[in-house]
């Protein structure tokens, strides 16, 4: 099971959120969303797949995870999964806890619990001890549009699309609304993506009391002010989520010790791999905080996290970005169906990136 090959495949697929561009970089309006592979191959013949979080044609953080973490793979044991994690965190730690490094050990935990899967003849989720359920509830998680126009339409076409759970990435209170009343009866959820100091992030609590949000997602400058997070949940009025910015156990814990979330939501693309995510459900259940990962992938990350909140007897519902892409990376098994997703059954994974979209939609 030796690694003989480790490689990072960037693509960048162009998508329609149907709205103005949701965002851009350096001033510049972009509308294509990356995926960053990282392929691993075993001497016989085992290929795994994983995936660091990106965004917009990354080439830099592909170089940087092909140049400092890759290397330290070939040669390994791919049965190791734990021991090549640990090595590849000690001998980089250097390099910061969260962040592109990190991204990188989380792709290659991936990669490894995939071939360790093809290898058994088993899903992923059999190896992490099996399925609650073969079938995943699906919240769309809408781009951010900061207009009323576009984030209603939005949820309208969400609920044709039969979804019952909607996450809203707005920071304005008329959109906000605007959006909750367009959703009808469907649960809503507000992502902010740290935007506030405590006290603005306190008052937006307030003012937002009435609508019946199910959770309040980062709402405070920075996401490691633990102490700025608690007091908003300790006197506000929602259930607080937050996560995707943590680089693995012991941010969570320091979280979960401060009293600053009732949701925890680590990303298997950046908060470590499938093994650390498994690490963190564990504390999470035993601290009484609900865990439902982040997950704003549609490759290998987005596959990995549906096994993983199927592996979970209080399954997460499962988070899909509300876009449509130009090329679907599996030929569309990654799609909700009316709110909806199905377990892949086929060993690892379950699933292969399609080689055709790899080609055509490379970044090099
Ligand atoms: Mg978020």
């Amino acid at each position: 099971m030796k690694i003989v090959k480790a490689d990072t495949i960037l693509i960048s697929i162009p998508f329609d959120a149907g709205g103005i561009p949701p965002w851009s970089f350096g001033g510049k309006p972009k509308l294509a969303f990356d995926t960053l592979l990282v392929r691993l191959e075993t001497e016989d013949g085992h290929v795994g797949w994983g995936e660091a979080f990106s965004r917009n044609e990354d080439r830099s953080l592909a170089m940087m995870i092909e140049t400092r973490v890759l290397p330290l793979v070939v040669g390994r044991d791919a049965r190791e999964i734990a021991k090549i994690k640990h090595d590849l965190e000690f001998n980089l730690q250097n390099f910061g806890r969260i962040g592109p490094i990190m991204y990188g050990i989380s792709a290659v935990d991936t990669a490894l619990w995939d071939i360790a899967g093809k290898a058994a003849g088993r899903p992923l989720v059999d190896l992490l001890g099996g399925a609650f359920t073969n079938t995943l509830d699906v919240y769309a998680s809408l781009m951010c549009y900061h207009n009323i126009d576009d984030v209603t339409a939005a949820v309208g076409r969400c609920l044709e699309r039969g979804y019952r759970h909607i996450k809203l990435h707005e920071v304005g209170e008329p959109e906000i609304r605007a959006a909750c009343a367009a959703a009808g009866d469907a649960e809503v959820t507000l992502d902010t993506n740290c935007p506030w100091p405590v006290e603005e992030a306190m008052d937006m609590d307030a003012r937002l009391a009435d609508l019946g949000l199910a959770w309040f997602e980062e709402p405070v400058w920075p996401p490691e002010n633990y102490r700025g997070l608690a007091r908003v949940r300790a006197q506000g009025n929602h259930p607080i989520a937050a996560g995707e910015n943590q680089g693995g156990l012991h941010d969570f814990m320091a979280m979960i010790d401060a009293g600053a979330i009732d949701i925890a939501q680590p990303d298997v693309a950046k908060t470590g791999g499938v093994t650390e995510l498994m690490k963190i459900a564990a504390l999470c259940e035993g601290a009484g905080i609900r865990f439902v990962p982040h997950c704003a992938l549609f490759g290998p990350g987005q596959v990995a996290t549906m096994h993983i909140n199927a592996a979970r007897r209080t399954t997460p519902i499962l988070e899909r970005l509300f876009c449509d892409f130009e090329a679907e990376l599996y030929d569309g098994a990654t799609l909700p169906v009316d709110g909806k997703i199905k377990l892949p059954t086929g060993p690892g994974l379950g699933l292969d990136p399609d080689p055709d979209v790899i080609a055509d939609y490379r970044v090099d």
